[in-house]
């Protein structure tokens, strides 16, 4: 691939939200009007300094809650990346929340090329929304999701979670059956994981157990399929065709660009992370971390990232990229043998009855190196 078209994707972290939810983990603060001008403008100049003028495929605006942002913030975020060269068909994502979306923000979505909406919506159930320090209005959800196909967003996903103590599978087929009658072309899901300096953390609230933690992930991997989604990675579903591009980009181990607060990149055989103090990024002190890279690194990195997607690694792919083939690295036969993992001509997968355990079948994989790599 020549040198210019190597990367191919950005990822632009908006950080601010309305309400902190309780679990939350990610990068984010407490939206600031008096903060967010002057965000865009530090964004604006890390874009410049760093972005090589390459054609993009993806583009996608996380947070945070981008939607948090006022009309005519957005609208300056927006003609910021407006300097981000997009291929034909490139794929556009923001993020936010129903709550703060508005026909105004969709139109304004619209006329900047935006072609890919995706809204946290976590659950739909009172007593779990509490609990998660979030608000969802039925109503908004669905007259949000009208207007979006009215304008013709017809790629939207939605972000659901389980596994919230005193969750019942009852409570998760109703959650899993309103995103169903929503009928968009994408669902990520995530089990809740309690990080200890989380606010549920700091409560000492534990997850749920393993055995239930299993049973959600088995009714909802059973009843997507149902309804013609396809298990296309670990943890996400899409109709035919509405696989998140620009998420395959890091499943594929490709290098991509990552802009603004806590965001991270892939770049020249560097993994960088981005400050996550807003003082610093503020004063354009960008960066805090870089990883650098040897061929080991990348060929673990290689592993993990492609073994979470259905089709798993291309062999083909894998020895044109490293100079030899997988099982010269690592010898993995008796994983194969043992179902763990499935060996085509072209490719080494994990099955999916197989992917709740995908943590201990890859650790298995890579303890299984050839002396002499
Ligand atoms: S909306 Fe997302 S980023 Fe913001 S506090 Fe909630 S979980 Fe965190």
């Amino acid at each position: 691939m020549p040198e210019k078209d190597r990367i191919s994707s950005a990822y632009i972290h908006v950080p601010f939200c309305n309400k902190i939810c309780s679990y939350c983990d990610f990068c984010k603060i407490f939206y600031n009007e008096k903060i967010i001008s002057k965000y865009l403008n530090s964004l604006e100049k890390e874009i410049s300094s760093i972005y090589q003028n390459e054609e993009l495929k993806t583009i996608y605006i996380g947070g945070g809650t981008p939607s948090s942002l006022s009309l005519n913030e957005l609208e300056t975020l927006l003609q910021i990346l407006n300097k981000l060269k997009r291929a034909d068909e490139c794929e556009f994502t923001i993020e936010g929340n129903f709550e703060s979306t508005t026909e105004e923000k969709l139109l304004l979505y619209k006329k900047y090329g935006i072609n890919r909406l995706s809204f946290g919506l976590e659950s739909t159930n009172e007593k779990h929304l509490k609990f998660l320090e979030r608000t969802v209005d039925k109503k908004q959800v669905e007259s949000i999701i009208k207007k979006a196909k009215e304008l013709n967003f017809n790629n939207i996903n939605i972000d659901l979670m389980y596994a919230m103590p005193e969750e019942s599978l009852e409570d998760l087929i109703e959650d899993l059956d309103y995103i169903l009658s929503l009928n968009i072309e994408h669902i990520s899901t995530y089990s809740l994981i309690i990080e200890p300096h989380t606010k549920l953390g700091l409560k000492r609230i534990e997850n749920i157990n393993e055995d239930l933690d299993y049973e959600m992930y088995e009714l909802i991997c059973k009843k997507l399929k149902k309804h013609n989604y396809t298990h296309y990675e670990i943890s996400n579903f899409s109709k035919k065709g509405y696989e998140s591009r620009h998420n395959l980009c890091y499943w594929n181990n490709d290098e991509y660009y990552g802009f603004g607060l806590g965001a991270s990149s892939y770049l020249n055989n560097k993994r960088i992370t981005n400050t996550r103090s807003i003082s610093k990024y503020l004063a354009r002190n960008y960066q805090s971390d870089i990883e650098e890279l040897n061929e080991n690194d990348k060929i673990e990195y290689e592993i993990i990232l492609n073994l979470r997607k259905a089709s798993g690694i291309s062999l083909e792919k894998f020895s044109n990229k490293y100079g030899k083939e997988l099982k010269d690295f690592y010898n993995y036969q008796s994983l194969v043998e043992k179902r763990l993992l499935k060996e085509t001509p072209n490719s080494l997968f994990i099955p999916e009855n197989k992917w709740y355990i995908s943590n201990e079948i890859i650790i298995k994989l890579l303890e299984g190196e050839v002396d002499g790599n």
